[in-house]
């Protein structure tokens, strides 16, 4: 089947790719000329409204066109745009940071700054060694990092060797770091065996990963990377309780640390400020990004525990890395911003409630559809993942690009709402997905009407597409 219905419609006044001076993602689509944000609704050039129900990648957390946010960010650059970090520092760049390390309970006692999630991950991955080498010379053996297949943690270098996303990685494959090797998701819907408790999947899941860490020599691994609940590389899949917890004994055993990856799923996205404190356990170092900020500026973060801080601090005490742009003040004073927003407004109660809604809704309204193979997630960030045949839980062929191309059937005027697609790659299982992960804001009628819209949208598409 071929299913993409390429933009531009001529109606639209739609960007085509092929004669755009921007090197865009797809040089040959047609892109649709944003021009507004409303709240939760993206306004294109000719006035159409679009409800935005993913906030872009799960970015928006607070809806758009905040002008508290907006201001502060005018302030700060009217009184300083830029901040050289070799001297100097903000109040704004402090207090960011002061405000996430204490949402952690003291656990966490640093934060790095920078401007995207690859940033961050490079950034998290570059500590970890630095942190082994200041622990101890005889520490320099370990080089190695293992993650998990099926995911993704950025695109520069580095941040996409130690993800597992195939697609993306592999036309890039001899520029990668070879110091990386994956073990299995923790996917119930397609990696536990009929009948399976979740102990037994854990213990299955954590034998797996101890004999990597045996096979590549537990003394030369720096780090073990994953992210709470799966966002790009997978669709919004969280893993079964108990798992992060033996994941951790696994890495404390052979002294390794623990990198969570939170630049998707954290800050709120999932019901609590940071995903860990779902799952009891505390990361060594975490990365965050899109809702840090909620897309008012480009702001992503590295938080460091105690533990590796009070290393690095015994040693050297200087970080060796840095970039030009790190902590900017007009990302930190969106940043506060957008955070301070969240506080006052409550809406990590509103995320939790909405989030029951949700899932609850899309369960009852396309639970049992032919072609719906599982509806997964957590807080307000859930994946609905697409299946040629359920019973077989079979794919759809990578080319059919069905989960783009339910997205682009829910752009046309006749549903009007965004949601974010994406499918896993590896091992050859892929498994198309869209991902609904609304502002913290939203409200119930408008979880109604995105249930209602995505119904329809899923319904009207696997009911014509040929
Ligand atoms: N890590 C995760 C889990 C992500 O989902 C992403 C982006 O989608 C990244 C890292 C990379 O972030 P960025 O695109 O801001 O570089």
């Amino acid at each position: 089947m071929v299913l993409r219905q390429l933009n531009p419609k001529p109606d639209e006044n739609g960007v085509d790719g092929k004669k755009s001076a921007v090197l865009h993602r797809d040089l040959g689509y047609g892109f649709l000329p944003l021009a507004e944000g409303e709240g939760n609704y993206l306004v294109l050039e000719n006035g159409r409204r679009i409800f935005d129900a993913s906030g872009g990648a799960a970015v928006g957390c607070i809806g758009w066109g905040n002008e508290r946010v907006a201001r502060a960010v005018m302030r700060q650059m009217l009184a300083i745009p830029y901040c050289s970090t070799v001297f100097y520092t903000t109040k704004v760049q402090e207090e960011l940071c002061r405000y996430l390390v204490d949402s952690t309970n003291g656990n966490m006692s640093r934060a790095y700054l920078v401007n995207s999630g690859s940033e961050a991950m490079e950034a998290a991955v570059k500590l970890a060694r630095q942190y082994f080498l200041e622990l101890s010379p005889a520490q320099d053996q370990r080089t190695r990092f293992i993650s998990r297949r099926q995911s993704y943690h950025g695109i520069t270098l580095g941040a996409l060797a130690v993800g597992g996303h195939e697609y993306r990685r592999a036309k890039f494959e001899p520029l990668l770091m070879k110091n990386v090797s994956r073990v299995s998701p923790c996917n119930t819907f397609r990696g536990k065996k009929a009948g399976e408790t979740d102990e037994a999947y854990v213990a299955r899941l954590v034998e797996e990963l101890d004999a990597e860490f045996q096979a590549v020599g537990p003394e030369t691994v720096c780090a073990f990377v994953a992210e709470p609940v799966v966002g790009a590389a997978l669709g919004c899949v969280p893993s079964v309780p108990g798992y992060f917890k033996a994941v951790q004994t696994v890495c404390r055993k052979y002294g390794a640390l623990l990198i969570l990856d939170e630049v998707m799923c954290g800050m709120g996205r999932t019901g609590t400020l940071h995903a860990w404190e779902q799952e009891g356990v505390v990361p060594d170092i975490q990365t965050i990004g899109k809702a840090l900020g909620g897309g008012y500026q480009p702001v992503a973060g590295v938080l460091v525990n105690r533990r590796v801080i009070d290393v690095l601090e015994g040693g050297s005490s200087v970080f060796v890395h840095g970039h030009t742009y790190q902590g900017h003040p007009a990302g930190c004073a969106a940043a506060l911003e957008v955070q301070r927003i969240i506080q006052e407004e409550n809406l990590l109660a509103n995320v939790q409630a909405m989030g029951d809604l949700l899932s609850r809704r899309l369960q009852e309204r396309l639970g049992d559809r032919p072609n719906v193979g599982n509806i997964r997630g957590r807080g307000l960030f859930w994946g609905i993942e697409f299946v040629a045949d359920k019973e077989k839980l079979e794919p759809f062929p990578s080319d059919d690009h069905v989960g783009l191309a339910i997205c682009e059937r829910g752009l046309t005027a006749e549903y009007g709402i965004s949601v974010y697609p994406g499918a896993g790659s590896a091992d050859g299982i892929r498994g198309d997905h869209i991902i609904i992960s609304p502002a913290f804001n939203v409200r119930s009628e408008e979880i109604e009407w995105i249930v209602d819209a995505i119904g329809r949208v899923v319904d009207d598409f696997f009911a014509t597409a040929t």
